[in-house]
């Protein structure tokens, strides 16, 4: 197996090697997904790392100056163009770690916008969104998914929803984060500012407007798991969104799959993750669940922040 050295120069598997960083470029990086089931091209619109939230499980080290604040759209889509080609004619899979992809692994899923922070706080969103699906159609990518994976903190900023709109009409898809059922424990791990009423309501209002899959992140902080009670009220906010019209694509569950900055930020294991998921499921019958587990259960790591 080939190993590559991380950031916290530990020596790690190549195909648990998911800096978000390619060569010296400052917006766009490959990733091998396990969400994506291959390729995913990362779009990170935060390379200054701002984000309004502050996860306990963040794996952004933000203790190193981010890079820069302005965006510059054209070197964005000059990157993108050049991963584009690697990835299509196949000599991404000549470099480290992507020579270590399975045979299945070796195709391009998706453009997913995620980096160091929350894209959606970049005022270039909207503008960025249509220049990659502009590049996207250019080059024939209609199957290609467009991906914002997002802390829905901004889903119903006008300028957001126009990104949006082109999102969604160039086959995209938005993955919105939901890691509690109540305001003390989005508080805890999510350490933001912004209500949580306001989550979700922007989650309810944007699912009921077009399909949504939630993602959500669940660990074990401070030698704790989520309780039962936790994840009863986190059930009980996806049935409230379900019960107003709100469309429910999936459910993404994982947990900490690599280092984070936070020591008391632990993977559950996988029984935990298991006995959550099914009591998920008992809640939400109708909506598609997946489980991603942390390292050691031999399904490797997230690959995006967030
Ligand atoms: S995990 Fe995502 S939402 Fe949370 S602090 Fe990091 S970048 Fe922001």
């Amino acid at each position: 197996m080939l190993f590559v050295r991380n950031f916290m120069t530990e020596l790690i598997p190549a195909h648990l090697d998911h800096r978000r960083s390619w060569a010296e470029f400052v917006y766009c990086y490959p990733v091998i997904s396990r969400r994506s089931k291959g390729v995913s091209l990362g779009v990170n619109l935060n390379p200054d790392k701002v984000c309004n939230f502050d996860c306990v499980y963040c794996e952004v080290d933000r203790t190193k100056a981010g890079k820069r604040r302005d965006i510059d759209l054209d070197q964005l889509e000059m990157e993108l163009s050049a991963l584009l080609e690697l990835t299509l004619d196949g000599s991404l899979f000549t470099f480290p770690p992507f020579d270590s992809a399975k045979p299945e692994q070796r195709r391009l899923n998706d453009i997913a916008f995620s980096g160091d922070g929350e894209p959606t706080t970049a005022k270039e969103f909207a503008e960025a969104v249509e220049r990659v699906a502009h590049l996207k159609w250019q080059r024939g990518l209609q199957d290609v998914k467009l991906v914002l994976i997002t802390d829905s903190s901004r889903l119903q900023a006008r300028e957001v929803v126009q990104g949006l709109d082109t999102l969604m009409a160039n086959n995209g898809e938005i993955w919105a984060k939901l890691d509690a059922g109540t305001e003390a424990y989005y508080k805890e791990i999510n350490r933001s500012s912004i209500p949580f009423q306001r989550i979700i309501e922007n989650i309810e209002i944007t699912a009921r407007l077009r399909p949504l899959t939630i993602q959500s992140l669940f660990l074990s902080w401070k030698g704790q798991g989520p309780s039962v009670a936790e994840i009863a009220a986190y059930c009980g906010i996806l049935r409230g969104i379900q019960g107003l019209g709100g469309q429910l694509q999936g459910i993404q569950l994982y947990t900490v799959a690599r280092p984070t900055p936070e020591p008391e930020a632990r993977p559950l294991t996988a029984k935990e993750l298991d006995d959550l998921a099914d009591q998920v499921r008992t809640a939400l019958p109708m909506v598609p669940i997946e489980v991603f587990y942390g390292p050691g259960d031999g399904q490797g790591p997230e690959e995006h922040s967030c």
